[in-house]
């Protein structure tokens, strides 16, 4: 079996109050799966998938769950600090979850710095509210929200696979266009961006081993 090769890695974490969906979200995107009953995330949990852009560039993301900390919003600064992209996770039906995003989203930019992270605002469980749940945060407002802070917003369900691929596509696609512009670049000592192979006459080598694609979910 011929692995695919990628050309870039960046590297992404998951933000938010604990239960809000992200566990599911990252095995959704991953592999296709939802668990009715997910456990709590304990020890580091990480997760890969790789996806194309655009002009064929095909890019690894090395995606990283919070491990139970952020009960406490203890979440260590090493988690940060080699990240470029985060997504901050609210769950649409839980008020509190989503008036704690502006913390989180002070908290990533204070520890990835001198890094700018690229973030996407991430409303879960969106199919709750479809199916007679109360909706505790307005579409619109988080929209603004997100509009004021310059960044994506996307709602989801993990249960239905719905906007899943979007929210990490969107998120992926900003930061490549970043590496684009010369914003980001690789840097030594630094995990947030990464290239993936090197080429020699001819031969391209894996340094990191890839995975498949996925293109379905849920
Ligand atoms: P985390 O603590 O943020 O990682 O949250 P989890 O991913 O573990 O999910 C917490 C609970 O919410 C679990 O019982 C999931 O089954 C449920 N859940 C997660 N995503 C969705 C979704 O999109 N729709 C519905 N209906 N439930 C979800
Ligand atoms: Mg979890």
């Amino acid at each position: 079996m011929v692995e695919p090769i990628f050309d870039l890695q960046f590297r992404l974490i998951l933000i938010g109050d604990s239960t809000v969906g992200k566990s599911c979200l990252l095995k959704c995107f991953t592999d296709g799966k939802f668990a009715e009953l997910s456990d709590p995330t304990v020890g580091v949990d990480f997760f890969a998938r790789l996806i194309e852009v655009d002009d064929g560039t095909r890019i690894k993301l090395q995606l990283w769950d919070t491990a139970g900390q952020e009960r406490f919003r203890s979440i260590t600064r090493s988690y940060y600090k080699n990240s470029v992209g985060a997504l901050l996770v609210y769950d649409i039906c839980n008020r509190a979850s989503f008036d704690h995003i502006p913390v989180w989203m002070s908290e990533a930019r204070r520890q990835i710095e001198p890094h700018r992270p690229v973030f996407v605002l991430v409303g879960c469980k969106v199919d709750l509210a479809e199916n007679g749940g109360q909706r505790e945060v307005p579409k619109e407002e988080a929209k603004l929200f997100a509009q004021k802070h310059g960044i994506f917003h996307v709602e989801t369900s993990a249960k239905y696979g719905w906007s899943v691929e979007d929210a990490f596509r969107k998120v992926t696609e900003e930061i490549y266009n970043r590496v684009q512009s010369g914003e980001y670049k690789v840097e030594d000592g630094w995990d947030g961006i990464k290239t993936g192979f090197v080429r020699q006459k001819g031969l391209d080598i894996n340094l990191v081993e890839a995975e498949p694609t996925k293109s379905s979910c849920c």
